[in-house]
């Protein structure tokens, strides 16, 4: 095994309560197609952590979980308003579109990432004649792509706004546990409490093998949707190993306490840089990433040293951590960090 590398948070394997769910799954013979107790059984779990009678759907990955739950909230005709970092703009190769026939994404440009009610009445008003497609639906990641977080508030606000102007709200939660971990918030209190009608609940960064749940608040929004998961090749046969690893997870609280692991990793990092002459943080750190801008050499020589990172991003560094995060190794990226740094400020003093 190669040592640990911080590039993303799904370069971490699966974590031991998913793994053995998946065990215990694998005695002997259950019934296909979802019809098994583990999916039975994970989609009460989901139901009890949020205090609410939803509809659980689970697919293999967030790019189909993002754009099968907006194709079900949306025409072809319509529109999404996101963030033109959104995930479903920048990382989707277009499946949001795809999968709604057309539905077009309205990326709009935020200061840091995130919605606010007065961008989405802005765009959601800018057109409202019948040659531009009929704005449907408002999408947020929680947490967001750069490494922040909604407050409960904000997301109450925005979902006000949605609902002034006839939109349903979406969330792409491929990093909610670490959402619910940083804010200290149960999971109904980010979601269906304040106003959120789709969540994107990902189980994959969170240690998980693979695997997304959908999650319908407003369970008309879901008709039909198990035949959407099916058309876009989203229904597993064996759901039972999609199913239990959120079995294990949720039962065992391994879902929180991985994403508070890979939150400290963060915060921890982030202190070990602090203080490093021409080293600073694009973003404030709220969940698993740190994003900091780098002096090109520095990035350059940190890469010498063996180091993987993304650095796409408006050029900040990305450093996420996850659930099985080495503090000790998170430790080393710091002390390399300052050796690739402290040259490149002696030059420029
Ligand atoms: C990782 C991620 C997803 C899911 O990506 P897949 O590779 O399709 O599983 C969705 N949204 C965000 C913000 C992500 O970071």
């Amino acid at each position: 095994m190669s040592d640990q590398q911080f590039a993303s948070d799904n370069y971490a394997g699966i974590c031991p309560e998913a793994l053995a769910a998946v065990e215990a799954a694998n005695a002997g013979h259950a019934p296909a197609y979802g019809a098994d107790p583990w999916t039975q059984r994970a989609a009460d779990d989901i139901r009890r952590l949020f205090e609410t009678d939803c509809e659980v759907f689970f697919v293999f990955n967030g790019t189909a979980a993002n754009s099968l739950a907006l194709a079900a909230l949306c025409q072809s005709y319509h529109s999404v308003i996101c963030s033109d970092a959104a995930h479903i703009e920048t990382d989707e190769c277009g499946a949001p579109e795809f999968f709604s026939n057309g539905s077009k994404l309205l990326a709009v440009p935020t200061e840091d990432g995130r919605l606010t009610p007065e961008i989405v009445r802005a765009t959601a008003l800018k057109r409202s004649d019948i040659h531009f497609p009929k704005p449907k639906a408002v999408t947020i990641t929680q947490a967001t792509e750069t490494g922040r977080v909604y407050q409960p508030d904000e997301i109450a606000r925005l979902s006000e706004t949605c609902r002034a102007l006839g939109l349903h709200l979406h969330m792409d939660g491929a990093r909610f546990a670490n959402a619910c971990a940083s804010l200290d918030a149960s999971p109904a209190a980010l979601t269906w409490k304040v106003g959120v009608d789709v969540l994107c609940f990902g189980g994959t960064k969170n240690g998980m093998a693979v695997g997304e749940a959908v999650i319908f608040f407003d369970r008309a929004m879901a008709e039909d949707f198990g035949y959407r998961c099916k058309q876009a090749g989203q229904l597993a046969s064996k759901m039972r190993y999609l199913a239990a690893p959120w079995v294990g997870m949720l039962e065992s609280g391994a879902w929180l306490g991985n994403a508070r692991h890979a939150n400290d990793c963060a915060l921890r990092f982030a202190a070990a840089i602090a203080d490093i002459p021409g080293v600073s943080l694009a973003a404030p750190v709220e969940a698993n990433g740190v994003f900091l801008n780098l002096a090109t050499s520095v990035q350059e020589r940190l890469r010498d040293r063996g180091w993987l990172f993304y650095s796409f991003i408006g050029g900040a560094a990305r450093f996420m951590f996850a659930w099985d995060s080495d503090p000790a190794r998170v430790e080393a990226l710091a002390r390399d960090i300052r050796a690739c740094a402290l040259p490149a400020a002696a030059a420029a003093a």
